[in-house]
């Protein structure tokens, strides 16, 4: 048994012991082999001991620095004290009731919450689920439900979850897809425009870009049989690319203009990590619904869909829901983690981490050709790593391999994008700027083996 101390206690200090994996770690390793199903992956077997602030310490007495919040979970920290607080009082209550059987409040605040703090000042419902990729189903449920209508077109290198409709909705076939269909009908996937590799060029994108992506829907679906258009504002999983300036209003006013509901999947992208509540709220993009997760309730699993009071009220009683949705543990924590990023100003740590992150970075490209692109916002940033600067060729060799290294030195990083050749760095938004700048020390000494 882990003692526990919350995350508080924990020194904020990289420290490396033994081998990572260190030999409890491998030993616990066996034993998961022998258990686990060999389809859950991890991208390092060291088995957590302690975890908050921007460290995560392992059962052989390492100390590693976080740079992948549990892909872009635990914003706060991953014992922060108001989530720790929240959740262990209501744990003490009650733990379930199921909100369908007898209600309870935190969902309602949570709901509440969600209502302020997204955008757009228009009447706005929510509806809580236990995943993201839940919350998206139920998103395309509910825009279907609206519009009467069945098709719901995506976008390339987008990423919705793995269950059978996020699967379809999904873009990269390994390791998401391959051998899992067949896949839901009525999904229909347009251009993104991905600057760095868009032949014009990256100035010419956005308006080129959305043109395609809706010329390819009007023709090729028919802009009335369209019930949802689904973008994540920043592409987490296909590469961290933000949609060139100009392309996420143009695709909104085209589903304004065709009574298309415009869903914006911010389950990476929201919550601060962007150093707006929402990465939407750049390009001033009022969604007509929103899906949230991951970041939402400081490690508990939550997710939900919010928007448009009379979009989220077209579907029938008892059409939504689930057994644990808006578990009220996960929505005392959620409330907990809400509380945190207002009091710490966590939208503002994330640009700070931006601007430490991209001074640094810049430096590492003039010195590291590797290095094609460095781009995202505030905690949510990545490099693109390339074979030859002119001509792109996706290095994923090299992705891997700098990922390693950093791991063997004590920093988890995670890797991403449709040719795996993006090196993306998601820290907890509490991190210390020290242990921020030893984890872009320990980046910057491996490229240099590389
Ligand atoms: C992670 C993710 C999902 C799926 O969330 P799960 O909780 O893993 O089901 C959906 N959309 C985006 C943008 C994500 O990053």
């Amino acid at each position: 048994m882990t003692e526990l101390t919350g995350g508080s206690a924990l020194p904020q200090e990289r420290r490396v012991v033994t081998a990572i994996p260190g030999p409890k770690s491998l030993e616990l390793q066996a034993r998961r082999t022998a258990t686990v199903a060999g389809g859950v992956g991890s991208v390092l077997p060291v088995f957590t001991t302690r975890a908050g602030g921007g460290v995560i310490e392992d059962v052989d007495g390492n100390s590693l620095i976080d740079f992948g919040s549990g892909i872009a979970v635990t914003s706060v920290g991953a014992s922060a004290e108001a989530v720790v607080r929240r959740a262990s009082a209501q744990l003490a209550n009650f733990t379930h009731t199921c909100f369908m059987v007898t209600p309870y409040e935190g969902y309602v605040e949570v709901c509440e919450r969600l209502a302020e703090l997204t955008p757009g000042d228009h009447a706005k419902k929510s509806a809580l689920f236990n995943s993201g990729a839940e919350a998206v189903e139920n998103a395309v449920k509910i825009a279907r439900a609206y519009t009467k209508r069945q098709a719901v077109v995506v976008f390339d290198h987008g990423y919705h979850g793995r269950t059978n409709l996020t699967m379809a909705l999904t873009a990269k076939n390994m390791p998401y897809k391959h051998g899992f269909g067949p896949f839901a009908p009525e999904v229909y996937r347009v251009p993104v425009a991905y600057g760095y590799r868009w032949p014009t060029g990256p100035e010419n994108c956005g308006p080129e870009a959305a043109a395609q992506a809706i010329d390819q829907i009007t023709k090729q679906v028919g802009a009335e049989n369209v019930a949802a258009i689904i973008i994540e504002p920043v592409l987490g999983e296909g590469g961290f690319i933000e949609p060139a300036k100009g392309f996420l209003p143009a695709i909104v006013k085209f589903a304004n203009d065709n009574g298309i509901v415009f869903v914006a999947d911010e389950i990476q992208s929201g919550f601060c990590r962007t150093g707006q509540w929402f990465a939407c709220e750049d390009e001033g993009v009022v969604p007509d619904l929103i899906t949230t997760a991951k970041g939402i309730a400081g490690g508990m699993p939550l997710a939900a869909v919010t928007g448009r009071a009379e979009i989220m009220d077209s579907a029938h009683a008892g059409g939504l829901g689930g057994t644990y949705g808006g578990n009220p543990v996960a929505c005392a924590a959620a409330l907990g983690a809400i509380e945190t990023m207002r009091e710490l100003d966590l939208n503002a740590k994330a640009k700070r981490i931006e601007e430490v992150m991209k001074a640094r970075l810049a430096v590492m490209q003039e010195k590291f050709p590797v290095i094609g692109d460095i781009r995202g916002r505030g905690a949510m940033i990545a490099i693109e790593l390339v074979k030859d600067p002119e001509t792109k060729a996706p290095a994923p060799e090299a992705a891997g391999a700098l990922a390693k290294a950093c791991h063997a030195e004590g920093l988890l990083v995670l890797t991403c994008g449709t040719y795996g050749n993006v090196l993306r760095f998601l820290p907890p938004l509490v991190i210390g700027e020290d242990l921020l700048n030893e984890g872009l020390d320990i980046i910057e000494a491996a490229l240099g083996r590389l």
